[in-house]
């Protein structure tokens, strides 16, 4: 793709490009962004790769698979009938990924057979945040002088702080482990077996 050097009227200087095509400015550091604008081309198989990507859409979808299959392959796997958590993870299933470990089956049978998976991320508790003190202090006090600041006492806030965040429920979120992986192949064919029988 064509790319346009501007230049400031009555200077003989190139102050910045843009794209032939879409008019996007680049500054002059990024020449090849500029020149790759409208035309990019997928670094792995030269395909036409959409706007913003380095890759085209085949080969990221393969990447990925591939990295997934890789973590999959890395994780201590699980049995679904000794999975002990309330819930999985999985890309595949519907809404945000997770759901409930004991309504599985249902969610894989309302899925494509092709979609459902062979195993789902098991999932645990996120980690309360820590509070600190000194950084709460901080940023509350940012428009005051330095030293004023450093006379404030950390001590008796952060402690505060820790019987705050102790007393609050303590599984307030989840978040898929991607060291473990429950796998779901005796459950899909417990059911489907079930729905034959029906
Ligand atoms: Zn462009
Ligand atoms: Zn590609």
């Amino acid at each position: 793709m064509d790319v346009i050097e501007l230049v400031i009227r009555g200077q003989d200087k190139v102050v910045a490009l843009a794209c032939g095509k879409c008019n996007t400015i680049y500054d002059l550091r990024f020449e090849q962004a500029a020149r790759e604008c409208c035309d990019l081309r997928c670094r792995y198989c030269d395909a036409p790769a959409p706007k913003g990507w380095i890759s085209c859409e085949a080969c990221r979808k393969a990447l990925e698979q591939d990295k997934e299959k890789r973590a999959v392959e890395k994780a201590e796997k699980v049995l679904y009938s000794d999975y002990k958590g309330q819930y999985l993870f999985h890309d595949a299933f519907p809404g945000e990924g997770f759901i409930e470990a004991d309504i599985v089956g249902d969610v894989l049978l309302e899925m494509e057979p092709e979609d459902r998976p062979a195993y789902a991320w098991a999932c645990r508790t996120m980690p309360m945040p820590n509070l600190d003190a000194a950084d709460l202090i901080e940023n509350a006090f940012a428009d005051f002088p330095e030293e004023a600041v450093e006379y404030l006492g950390h001590e008796t806030l952060q402690d505060a702080l820790d019987t705050w965040i102790r007393d609050q429920p303590q599984d307030l979120g989840i978040e898929p482990d991607h060291g473990t992986a429950v796998l779901l192949h005796e459950i899909a064919v417990e059911e489907f077996e079930n729905e034959a029988d029906a």
